[in-house]
């Protein structure tokens, strides 16, 4: 070591943070970690763990009501939101032993306290000074919050998962991740949803049949969704919280849930001090190896706001760990990430949607599948599941897998894995399928669409 208290400081024990500094600390660095709240950062604290936990619990909703149909008479059903909400914290306070576990195994130091970067070399924690060789910044963002009159009577994603009640009704602004996914899990616990999104379908960037599909089921499933629509007031009467839309239209609701995005959390971290670049946007500006304008500082994660999804994260850290560490320069392939959507019904998508096939490549090949899953007979419902394939007509490469229904992003993981693969249509023909199941409809789809 060179002078340095440590090798590496890592600010944030988010995904990123933790995977980067227990590999950094495996190949022999010395590392602290500094973190100011709950390890495991926003994943396991305020997004995928409780959000999938809460999913779940919606989802017995449909199972209640299916079950008559397969023999079960069942009770009529009662919620307990606080009994939820104390499961789901009881789970989330192991996770964040198991965290804790984690890097004292790898031998990381863990500094409780708020980082602040003094020079390139130096972090002050809550006024201790601490100097390393390297510094990553893995910080993670937050909910934005827009400035509308009365915008602090909202709340953000945050808020939701430590709500005291269930609330009777919800306006939800925003048609992103956030928007759909808590718009199925609060429809589905038996709050009535009002979604506003400004746009003319949810899920901007995803593919527009998928888009189409979801805002159907959505509304299927009694979500008032108003599209091309945006909130642009809050106010209180009561207990009430009013929005006032921009068709003129007003919405009374228990409250507002406002989800339109993140932003990266650069603030107060004294980084422009110190020669860090941020763009626009507030996100710290790397190169491809994660690292910032000011040579000895590094970023990945949520901060740099290139591809916000844990799993992004962890193989930017792995990348980071290895080239920085481990004298091994690694860098991070973003094409073909597969992502999920856990709204009611969920979503699954590896690859190209048709529109940006079509740009990149001309006129593609779609086939495609939708129909009503088996285990819906005899249950009664009628949901249909979209599946499509988008394939490149002359190479026979498939450039795009999308999916909405049930299991959607198990089955899509093994998608990407053939996408990645560079798997052509022929290929997938020649799989045999597991049959019943809805995963095979994508080695069995024989005719394009027309
Ligand atoms: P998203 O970027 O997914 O969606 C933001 C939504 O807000 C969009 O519908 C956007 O509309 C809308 N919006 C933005 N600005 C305004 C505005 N001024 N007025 C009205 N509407 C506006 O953000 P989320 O907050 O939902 O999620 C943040 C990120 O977290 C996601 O992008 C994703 O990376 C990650 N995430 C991943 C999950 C998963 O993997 N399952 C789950 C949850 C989050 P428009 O489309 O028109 O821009």
């Amino acid at each position: 070591m060179s002078g340095y208290d440590y090798d590496l400081i890592t600010i944030g024990a988010g995904s990123g943070g933790v995977r980067a500094s227990r590999l950094a600390a495996s190949f022999g660095a010395k590392v602290a970690v500094v973190e100011r709240s709950a390890l495991g950062g926003t994943c396991v604290n305020l997004g995928c763990i409780p959000k999938k936990l809460l999913a779940y619990a919606a989802h017995f909703h449909d199972d209640f009501e299916d079950a008559a149909g397969y023999g079960w008479t069942v009770p009529t059903p009662s919620f307990e939101w606080s009994r939820l909400i104390q499961a789901k914290d009881a789970e989330l306070t192991r996770l964040n032993g198991v965290y804790q576990r984690i890097l004292e195994n790898a031998g990381c130091t863990l500094i409780r306290g708020t980082a602040r970067l003094v020079d390139p070399h130096t972090v002050e924690v809550d006024g201790r000074r601490l100097t390393a060789a390297n510094i990553l910044v893995v910080t993670g963002s937050r909910p934005r919050v827009p400035a509308i009159p009365g915008g602090e009577l909202g709340v953000t994603s945050d808020q939701m998962f430590h709500l005291p009640a269930l609330p009777e009704r919800v306006v939800i602004s925003g048609g992103g991740y956030i928007a759909v996914e808590f718009a199925g899990i609060l429809a589905g616990l038996g709050t009535h949803v009002t979604l506003v999104h400004r746009g003319h379908a949810v899920l901007r960037g995803f593919d527009e049949d998928i888009r189409q599909a979801l805002g159907a089921a959505m509304v299927a499933r009694g979500i008032d969704l108003r599209l091309d629509t945006t909130v642009d007031a809050l106010r209180k009467e009561g207990e009430a919280v009013i929005s006032t839309l921009s068709d003129g239209t007003e919405v009374a609701a228990d409250l507002n849930l406002c989800a339109v995005g993140r932003v990266p959390n650069t603030r107060g971290l004294g980084l422009d001090e110190v020669g860090v670049k941020l763009d626009e946007a507030g996100a710290v500006v790397v190169d491809e190896d994660f690292r910032t304008s000011q040579p000895s500082i590094y970023a990945l994660g949520d901060v740099i706001n290139r591809v916000t999804l844990t799993p992004v994260a962890l193989a930017e850290a792995i990348a980071f760990a290895n080239t920085v560490f481990n004298g091994n320069e690694q860098l991070v392939d973003y094409t073909n990430i597969p992502s999920a959507v856990f709204s009611h019904p969920p979503i699954g998508t590896v690859g190209l949607t048709e529109a940006a096939a079509t740009a990149q490549h001309g006129p593609v090949d779609v086939y495609e599948s939708r129909f009503n899953p088996l285990k819906n007979t005899l249950g009664g419902r009628v949901e249909r599941t979209y599946m499509k394939l988008i394939v490149h007509p002359k190479t026979d490469r498939v450039l795009g897998c999308h999916m909405m229904g049930p299991d959607a992003p198990e089955i899509l993981q093994g998608m990407a894995v053939a996408l990645k693969c560079g798997a052509t249509k022929r290929q997938l023909d020649s799989t045999v399928g597991i049959h019943p199941t809805a995963a095979e409809e994508f080695v069995t789809m024989r005719t394009k669409r027309g």
